[in-house]
């Protein structure tokens, strides 16, 4: 329905910065579904706030901290770390300071939390990995935070922990 239009109209007419090279999904390092690379596209439910990222990822992690349990409503935040100048975005969003160090930006109109911003530099952008179009494009790559975890919540996939940031 809307999700597949969304997609489909997303997507360009194949132009140079849309071919990946080739062989290069044999040599994932990732198990299961495979590492695509960029530009990874994702938004809100609504969307309204569109963005494309043209380069890789500087990490990607499941933060269990507080703060993104409420500004996410989930349990967790999982989550690409983009260099801001690699994100080309659309659409109008509310910005509030969930701490001193990070505000997170939501759709203006469906509430969607797209974006969280590091105010450290380098100029950054977190983007959802359940806000890109396709969900499994990124994989991450450790926990952090794991000292406020939800009890009830059991990790059981082998990536690294940490009670805080991987310091
Ligand atoms: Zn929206
Ligand atoms: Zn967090």
């Amino acid at each position: 329905m809307l999700d597949c239009h969304a997609r489909e109209s997303a997507r360009k007419p194949a132009d140079a910065a849309d071919v990946r090279p080739p062989g290069r999904w044999h040599d994932s390092l990732c198990e299961g579904a495979p590492q695509l690379s960029a530009p990874y596209e994702g938004g809100c439910l609504c969307g309204q706030v569109r963005w494309k990222a043209i380069g890789e990822p500087a990490n990607v992690r499941i933060c269990h901290c507080r703060n993104c349990q409420r500004a996410t409503g989930g349990p967790f935040f999982a989550r690409a770390m983009f260099l801001a100048g690699d994100i080309e975005r659309s659409g109008k969003t509310t910005l509030w300071p969930t701490s001193p160090r990070v505000d997170r930006l939501s759709c203006a109109r469906c509430g969607t939390p797209v974006f969280a911003a590091p105010k450290d530099p380098p100029a950054r952008l977190a983007v959802s990995l359940s806000a890109l179009d396709d969900p499994a494009a990124l994989r991450p790559e450790m926990h952090i935070w794991v000292s406020e975890k939800l009890d009830w919540l059991v990790i059981d996939d082998g990536l690294p922990e940490f009670a805080q940031g991987p310091g």
